[in-house]
């Protein structure tokens, strides 16, 4: 049987893509290699504990009265996912700067306390606040193609390639609230003077505006819902079916499994990195491999140790839903301290804060991250892997307890541990990079709107972190739309001529 579209791989952005082309009665077929979909939006049981993998801030989806994108796409669908709000309530701290601070409240509480710790933020900050909302606005004119840009967003002109940093200080924020703020977009992965301050701005809209959300259910349940409904709308979504290779034949894209089956469809769309297919499906494509596969910078991977407490996040006085140290407040120095195997960055996650029923009563669960810029994990081999993985499993929870003297390793009852290369395995992404490429200078996501067209390669999408607007759930299943909806007006545009 031909399709209209093959989607190679089904989490989030794969999903998203398949939703919105069923939805418009295309035959689609998705074809995952694991048993489940959502990719790294899914969830895992150990003992008496059900871990989220991944999705802990839901950005842009938004409330009845702030309706984020990914709200508005879903009721399109029929979809709908119950959510929690999630407060402010950050702890950070740096070790140079011996700053440890809460940032709890609402947002003027924030602007208040950035006051407190440097004069001037809160003018500048309140300046700040329109131009995020005309860049915002700007970025929805060009994603429906319009022009003119200059007349009615010349912000957006004005700080079109600036870096976050340069456009910060121009902005006349105090240095160190700039700083704080760059700790609180690093994960991201790209430091303030290498990001592009419209994706900086973009993001921070979404955080201040349409205010984050938890899932009131767990990961695999978002996914599940969005393959349900996919496969409701008439959309076939194959599991255990992993793709190995993509070829040409007779003007058709061939799409060919490990165990040798193959399907047709006029189009692919990839829900994996455009790394990953030139090196691993399109073979003997030097050219390409050549123009695309070294044109662009990973951000991070990460290495992530799920807890499983047992007592209450009140007994073990974990009282903030997120918990950030570094190094240092400055993204830029922090950032180089990344690139070692042993360094003092961590992020830690409370999902009891905002979702009581995140794990039985009376336990807890607990999220330690911590970041790598760069493949820093290359030299480890297989005969050390898995004690590596436990030395740094236990050096990771021994700095946090002497970051925020809060004691946690009597209290564990499961223990779980996902290093880039767990990350690169489950879902195929290159060196475990789970966030895209990194969206700085010639690669941000305006140059990667701009150019989409003229770069793509001939039938072959890519929806997902990878693609045109980073990474982050959000971004993923927006991909999926936007890249849909355009082949979609290819299609038409075809057609008609
Ligand atoms: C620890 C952690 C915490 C995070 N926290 C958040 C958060 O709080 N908020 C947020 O918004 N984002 C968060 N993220 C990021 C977010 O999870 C990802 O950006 C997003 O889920 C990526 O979605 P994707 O569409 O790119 O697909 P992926 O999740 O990468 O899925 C790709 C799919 O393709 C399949 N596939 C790959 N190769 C093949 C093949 N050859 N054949 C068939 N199928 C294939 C894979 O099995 C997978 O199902 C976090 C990530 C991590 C790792």
């Amino acid at each position: 049987m031909n399709y209209d579209y093959i989607i190679i791989g089904a989490g989030i952005g794969g999903l998203s893509a398949g939703l919105n082309l069923a939805f418009n009665h295309k035959k689609v077929l998705v074809l995952e290699k694991n048993s489940l979909p959502g990719g790294l939006v899914t969830t895992f049981k150990r003992g008496r504990f059900e871990f989220d993998a991944s999705l802990y801030d839901l950005m842009d989806y938004g409330s009845d009265t702030h309706i984020g994108s990914m709200k508005r796409i879903l009721k399109k669908y029929n979809l709908e996912i119950e959510t929690l709000p999630i407060p402010y309530n950050i702890r950070i701290k740096s070790i140079d700067n011996h700053f440890d601070e809460v940032i709890k409240g609402q947002i003027d509480d924030w602007i208040l306390h950035l006051e407190e710790l440097n004069s001037g933020s809160i003018s500048t900050f309140r300046n700040l606040l329109p131009i995020l909302k005309e860049i915002h606005e700007a970025l929805l004119a060009l994603k429906k193609g319009k022009k003119n840009f200059e007349k009615d967003f010349p912000n957006f002109i004005k700080y079109l390639d600036k870096s976050a940093y340069e456009a910060l200080l121009d902005l006349n924020l105090p240095t160190n609230t700039i700083h704080i703020l760059g700790y609180l977009w690093i994960e991201i992965g790209s430091p303030l003077n290498k990001l592009n301050f419209i994706d900086f701005a973009e993001c921070m809209y979404k955080y201040i505006f349409k205010r984050p959300v938890a899932l009131l259910n767990k990961n695999v349940d978002l996914s599940l819902k969005l393959a349900k409904r996919l496969e409701e709308l008439g959309g076939k979504i194959y599991y255990r079916s992993y793709v190995s290779e993509i070829k040409d034949e007779d003007n058709d894209k061939v799409v060919v499994l490990k165990d040798g089956t193959s399907y047709r469809a006029k189009e692919i769309i990839c829900n994996v990195s455009e790394n990953y297919v030139i090196k691993n499906l399109i073979k003997n494509n030097y050219i390409l491999l050549n123009q695309k596969e070294n044109a662009r910078t990973l951000s991070m991977n990460c290495f992530v140790v799920y807890l499983g407490l047992n007592q209450s996040y009140q007994d073990l006085k974990l009282y903030n839903y997120r918990y950030y140290q570094f190094q240092n407040i400055n993204s830029m120095a922090n950032i180089k301290t990344m690139n070692h195997f042993y360094h003092h960055t961590i992020e830690a996650i409370v999902p009891n804060i905002v979702n009581e029923s995140a794990s039985p009563k009376n336990t807890t669960i607990l999220i330690l991250k911590t970041l790598y810029n760069g493949d820093v994990w290359k030299n480890i081999t297989k005969e050390n892997y898995y004690k590596t993985k436990e030395l740094l499993a236990n050096a990771l929870i021994e700095e946090f307890e002497q970051a925020f003297h809060i004691d946690i390793k009597e209290y564990i009852e499961e223990i779980e541990i996902a290093s880039p290369f767990t990350f690169a395995r489950s879902v195929n992404t290159v060196n475990g990079c789970q966030f895209g490429p990194m969206r700085l200078g010639y690669d941000n996501s305006i140059h990667r709107i701009l150019s989409y067209e003229c770069e793509s390669i001939p039938n072959l999408s890519f929806v997902g972190a990878s693609s045109l607007f980073g990474s982050g759930v959000d971004n993923s299943f927006y991909s999926g739309y936007y890249i849909t909806e355009k082949l979609l007006e290819k299609e038409s545009r075809l057609k008609d001529e």
